[in-house]
């Protein structure tokens, strides 16, 4: 599921994607991992401007440390992003005809 974070604080946020805490949540490295033997991943950044939201966050932001405590001080606000319902996928095989229009396409019940 993905989440939306409001910065209300007032001031710019910049929120550090921790490895050990986001990829460890998410389970899923999202940090940039530059070419060359060696070199150090560099985890990503969320910067949030006020009020600013940042929306189609993965959940695993909740897991950062960061994160709880601006929320427990009230200086962002967090939102679950429910998924739309993914449609009926009886209409999968049908091919668009080319600029066609069928007005009675989403017939009520
Ligand atoms: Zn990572």
């Amino acid at each position: 599921m993905t989440v939306s974070l409001k910065n209300t604080s007032g001031r710019l946020k910049v929120i550090v994607l921790a490895h050990e805490t986001f990829c460890a949540a998410r389970g899923q490295c999202g940090c940039d991992v530059p070419a060359g033997r060696g070199a150090r991943r560099t985890p990503r950044s969320l910067t949030l401007a006020t009020g600013m939201t940042a929306t189609g966050l993965d959940e695993a932001v909740l897991a950062l440390p960061e994160v709880r405590r601006a929320l427990q001080r009230g200086e962002i606000t967090v939102e679950r992003e429910v998924p739309a319902p993914p449609r009926t996928p009886t209409g999968l095989r049908r091919r668009r005809g080319a600029g066609r229009h069928s007005p009675a396409q989403e017939e009520a019940r």
